[in-house]
């Protein structure tokens, strides 16, 4: 099919603001489709270009972009219709072109797709490149769309989602396999699964009161998720993103080699760095090494890491996603040899969890997790089963944009617009700014960074693709009438920068919303 009709589609999902009829509209054109369109087509709509497993950065910055515009469109004598695998092909030639003419590579394959575009292709492979689509079709709606399209429920292709981990495998899976294809997605060795996720909780009493008066409580560690894949002797490291880090971490690698005593195995756990007597050190050090493939030997020496294992998805040929937290955990013991598990401790009361926090916090962890005995692993819900306790209020935010400084900072990008995502419109909303918590190399770094994503720029200001993450502290939330998320952090300040999330990863602004009302509970509440 002709990426015209991409580009069409969008353009008809944007002038209506109903649900429905978007997802109607995209059901409608999914069907449509080869199979082998399915999977890109999707991504493309969504504003992706390859799936979070691909994990490619298409890298095209905004002077690549404005000289692949700027050239004259060529002649039309060779011109043919662009397909959406043309496009797809082009993007993938794109990304993949590297060493020391990258960016002349780079630009030479846009220009010639540019100039094989009409206006409205041009359109929409530019905001493809900026990933912004700007047409209120989020990840949410595409899975609506899907299970309308083979008249299944949503939940059952989120869940199908969840395990495969990409929205265009997912749509491929039901639009050539139906409804049948969709209920058998399960998990499989190799094909890491999206991790479950915590709620958080502003006390100590509401994981007893959720989980029925008892808890499994553990530390939790201030580093990186990991999953691992075992079969014999072939391992395989997945973070938190899906991506493949097995080469980064062969220490780690080794060390489950050498313990894990099943043939078979999914382990989810976290790797933290260690310093010299045993302690977490910063999560700035593991981000070291953390997913880095340069010079993995010399850093093996300089940073040491600790894996910790905490859960069990896969043992022997079974999955064990539907079997309690109780029975993964016992069998996940009974195979782990030496490895480290989280350690933990059975709750029935609240003094109990207090303790154990105050030691967590002593021993120089983030917090700790409360976990139902009784609950079963969610791949990718974030549900009140898991709890996480922390001392300190952060949000995961993205930076869409930030202010030349001045004074000291004068020639440094060093005022950052910070951004939540709103899941419902697909779009990114700014909550709060900041120049707070880097140091001077950190300022430098983000410069330059964000000068690869501008998109576009005024006299101060300069705007880029969402895609760094950081960490934000901040001491209230308050309601806002400038920002477009329509809240405030109050002193926010930037924690850390998160390496391992994508722009899709972090707050909502349902849950800034949350946080706002959790306020009034501890105060009172002025409108
Ligand atoms: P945060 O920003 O707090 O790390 P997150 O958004 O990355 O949160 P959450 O579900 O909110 O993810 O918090 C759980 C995270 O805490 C997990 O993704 C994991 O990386 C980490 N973690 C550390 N220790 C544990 C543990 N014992 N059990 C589960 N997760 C743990």
């Amino acid at each position: 099919m002709e990426f015209i009709e991409i580009a069409k589609v969008c353009e008809k999902v944007s002038m209506t603001r109903k649900r429905n009829e978007k997802i109607k509209i995209i059901a409608d054109f999914l069907g449509k489709l080869r199979p082998e369109e399915v999977a890109p087509s999707t991504l493309l709509i969504t504003g992706k270009v390859f799936s979070d497993l691909e994990q490619k950065p298409l890298e095209v910055g905004y002077v690549t972009l404005i000289k692949a515009l700027n050239t004259k469109k060529q002649g039309t004598l060779f011109q043919r219709r662009l397909s959406i695998l043309d496009v797809k092909k082009a993007f993938e030639e794109i990304a993949s072109a590297s060493g020391k003419n990258s960016r002349i590579k780079k630009e030479s394959i846009l220009k010639s797709l540019l100039s094989n575009a009409s206006e409205l292709e041009r359109k929409y492979i530019i905001k493809n490149i900026f990933g912004e689509m700007q047409h209120g079709v989020g990840e949410g709606l595409i899975l609506q769309a899907i299970a309308y399209a083979i008249n299944a429920n949503e939940e059952e292709v989120r869940k199908a989602y969840m395990f495969l981990g990409d929205i265009g495998e997912t749509a491929r899976v039901a639009l050539t396999g139906g409804i049948n294809a969709i209920r058998n997605t399960n998990l499989e060795l190799f094909r890491p699964v999206k991790p479950m996720l915590a709620e958080m909780s502003y006390n100590f009493e509401e994981p007893l009161r959720e989980h029925g008066g008892k808890s499994a409580v553990e530390i939790k560690f201030d580093g990186a998720r990991v999953q691992v894949h075992k079969k014999g002797n072939k391992i395989k490291i997945y973070s938190r993103r899906l991506s493949d880090v097995t080469e980064s971490l062969p220490d780690v690698r080794e060390e489950v080699k050498n313990e894990l005593k099943a043939e078979e195995a999914v382990l989810d756990g976290e790797v933290i760095a260690i310093g010299t007597e045993g302690k977490p050190l910063p999560f700035q050090e593991l981000m070291r090494r953390f997913g880095r493939i340069k010079e993995v030997q010399k850093k093996i020496k300089e940073i040491k890491l600790k894996l910790y294992v905490f859960d069990l998805l896969y043992l022997d040929g079974r999955v064990l996603v539907d079997e309690t937290y109780e029975n993964r955990t016992n069998k996940l013991y009974d195979i782990v040899g030496n490895l480290s598990t989280a350690p933990r401790i059975i709750a029935t009361n609240v003094d109990e969890i207090k303790s154990f926090f105050e030691r967590a916090i002593r021993e120089g962890h983030e917090g700790v997790m409360a976990k139902a005995l009784r609950s079963n692993y969610i791949p990718g819900s974030r549900e009140k089963k898991w709890f996480k306790l922390k001392s300190a209020d952060t949000l995961d935010l993205v930076i869409v944009g930030a202010d030349w400084g001045y004074g000291r900072r004068t020639g440094w990008l060093s005022d950052y617009y910070l951004a939540v995502l709103n899941e419902e419109k697909n779009q990114f909303e700014v909550v709060g700014k900041t120049f707070k918590g880097l140091t001077d190399e950190e300022f430098k770094q983000m410069t330059k960074r964000l000068q690869e994503l501008k998109t576009r720029e005024t006299k101060h200001t300069v705007f880029v693709r969402p895609e760094i993450v950081v960490e934000v502290a901040y001491s209230e939330i308050q309601r806002s009438p400038t920002y477009s998320s329509g809240y405030a952090l109050r002193f926010a300040r930037i924690t850390r920068i998160r390496e391992d999330k994508s722009a899709y990863d972090i707050a909502t602004i349902k849950e800034v919303k949350r946080r706002y009302l959790e306020q009034f509970k501890y105060k009172g509440k002025i409108e």
